[in-house]
């Protein structure tokens, strides 16, 4: 790396700025703009938690809205002038100490050489295009007619950009045709203009809270809600059955407004199940609709990993393609015309950012969405609402040195432990409990409306007595075999989960609960019986999905035989 050149034996502190303007107030309309800052040194399981105290409040932009100034783009002109401006002055001690380093004592007690250099800028789309200057992508120089392609361009070169930008001084007119030449908007020195090795067109990174859930994932539900029926969709909501992760839209999913990424998220579970075997409006099969919406849910999962090998990317990849190549149907059913929206084109950049930054929960913005209750709203109560700012600042400060403080004692008081055990990363699945009772078969149907669960018992004993056998001489063998029982141990409830990696007592992670109970009498009426379903894996615990025909039974959760 160039640093490393020009100064050998350095340390790097990558630092990550995010900015995420906030409502303050519902109704007086008033808003923050925070700028938090935190390094990517720290691992990303203490940076993500709001507790850790990882992220720290850097600044409060002017959210002003410069509504004196009538003309429209002058006014966005000012604006993005305004924030750089700030931002510029908030990141100026980046120049120097980027440059020749300033010392600092780590965790371990070492001293090092290290240099703070702007890596990564985690904000939505807007900010990202102001950030950058540009104004379709923020990353490459794209053309608006080819957002929704299945095309990226390599990311923007610095050098023309910069060498742009040193034409201010040359008359307002030659500076705007230069900035048009390279490609970006003609704002008065940029903020990253002078921080030293930041490529500011690398540094934006993928925001899978706003391009995927709110973005790409809010389009994917209003086109199958137009294709299918808002109707259809919302009865299709509410004869779903029940799941321990899954969330009961019982008023279904169109006619929610204001709906948050968490809901998407949720939203996403059921996605497949609501479309899948419906009938388009012109009665053709939606098979490729169904394939388009799927890979997009591939894509959606995939790049959350929380690690990525060559062979994820490869999927993610694959996914994006098999999304480009069913979309033509949204066109042909005269849902949409064209796909030229910025959040399908980020998709595009997923593989190289996670490449270059690691996986995506490293940027997440969902975690600054948490700050703002910390850091902004809880700051605004604790003020008298007039000149906030000050006030919310001072207050943020001194709760700050409280913490800091407590922590110290804390750490005393507690022998000055080690900042953390080792990593431990093992999936950890555990059964709870002996069964609740043992219930005969007759009642498992009438009181737990598991139905044919002793023609199931029958048929897999015979499939485990001869496991050649075809289907048809299953099917003629398993009534005749006789069950020398007539009573199964239920459990009402089994857990699945996995350990917290740090081992902390109390990070346990229910990952999946599988429900079994029998109809009950409550206050609010009859509550009907359930059992769920589970594919319990009979080989090795290697679940592809070509195998789960071969290797993994259907069985009604409840009961062990045994
Ligand atoms: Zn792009």
């Amino acid at each position: 790396m160039q640093l490393e050149q020009d100064n050998p034996g350095a340390t790097i502190v990558p630092i990550i700025i995010s900015t995420d303007k906030t409502q303050l107030t519902l109704f007086r309309n008033k808003a923050a703009y925070p700028v938090y800052i935190t390094i990517g040194n720290i691992p990303k399981e203490i940076r993500r938690k709001p507790s850790h105290h990882a992220q720290t409040l850097l600044a409060y932009l002017p959210a002003a809205r410069l509504e004196h100034i009538q003309n429209k783009s002058s006014r966005r002109r000012s604006l993005a002038n305004l924030f750089h401006a700030c931002m510029a002055k908030v990141l100026q001690p980046l120049e120097s100490a980027g440059i020749s380093g300033m010392e600092m004592a780590s965790g371990d007690g070492v001293i090092r050489r290290c240099h703070p250099l702007l890596a990564a800028f985690v904000g939505d789309y807007p900010e990202q295009c102001l950030v950058t200057c540009t104004k379709h992508c923020p990353k490459c120089p794209i053309s608006k007619d080819e957002l929704g392609e299945d095309k990226a361009l390599p990311v923007r070169a610095l050098g023309p950009v910069l060498e742009a930008l040193s034409a201010v001084n040359d008359g307002p007119g030659t500076y705007s045709n230069a900035c048009k030449e390279a490609g970006i908007k003609p704002v008065i020195h940029p903020f990253w203009e002078n921080l030293p090795y930041v490529h500011i067109f690398q540094s934006i990174t993928p925001d899978v809270l706003h391009q995927l859930y709110q973005g790409v994932i809010k389009h994917i539900v209003s086109w199958i809600s137009e294709m299918f029926s808002s109707a259809e969709i919302d009865a299709r909501c509410r004869r779903l059955p029940p799941n321990h992760n899954v969330r009961v839209f019982l008023k279904g999913i169109t006619t929610l407004s204001r709906v948050s990424g968490k809901e998407h998220a949720d939203m996403c579970k059921i996605l497949l199940g609501l479309i899948v075997d419906a009938r388009t409006p012109n009665g053709t099969s939606a098979v490729r609709v169904v394939r388009a919406v799927r890979a997009i849910l591939d894509f959606l999962y995939i790049a959350q990993f929380p690690s990525q090998s060559e062979e994820t990317l490869d999927l993610l990849t694959s996914s994006l393609s098999a999304f480009h190549e069913n979309k033509v149907v949204f066109e042909e059913l005269g849902i949409r015309d064209g796909f030229n929206i910025p959040k399908i084109h980020s998709m595009q950049h997923y593989v190289e950012s996670i490449r270059n930054y690691g996986a995506t929960d490293n940027y997440n913005t969902e975690y600054t969405e948490r700050l703002h209750i910390d850091l902004a709203k809880d700051a605004y109560k604790s003020t008298n609402f007039k000149d906030e700012f000050t006030q919310m600042t001072l207050w943020l400060e001194r709760k700050e040195k409280v913490i800091r403080h407590g922590a110290f004692i804390a750490w005393r008081l507690s022998g000055q432990p080690a900042p953390l055990p080792p990593i431990v990363r093992q999936p950890h699945i555990q059964m709870t409990r002996n069964p609740t009772k043992t219930v005969p078969f007759t009642k498992l149907a009438s009181d737990y409306g598991a139905g044919h669960f002793y023609e199931a018992l029958q048929m897999t004993i015979a499939r485990y007595q001869d496991s050649l056998a075809s289907q048809d001489h299953l099917n003629y063998i398993a009534p005749k075999i006789a069950v020398p029982f007539i009573a199964v141990p239920v459990f009402h409830k089994i857990k699945f989960w996995n350990q917290d990696p740090y081992c902390r007592p109390d990070c346990s992670d229910v990952l999946d609960v599988a429900h079994v109970r029998p109809s009950q009498k409550r206050a609010q009426g009859q509550v009907p019986e359930r059992f769920d379903t589970v594919l319990v894996n009979a080989e090795d615990g290697v679940s592809d999905v070509s195998s789960i025909r071969g290797s993994f039974n259907c069985a009604g959760v409840c009961c062990g035989v045994g």
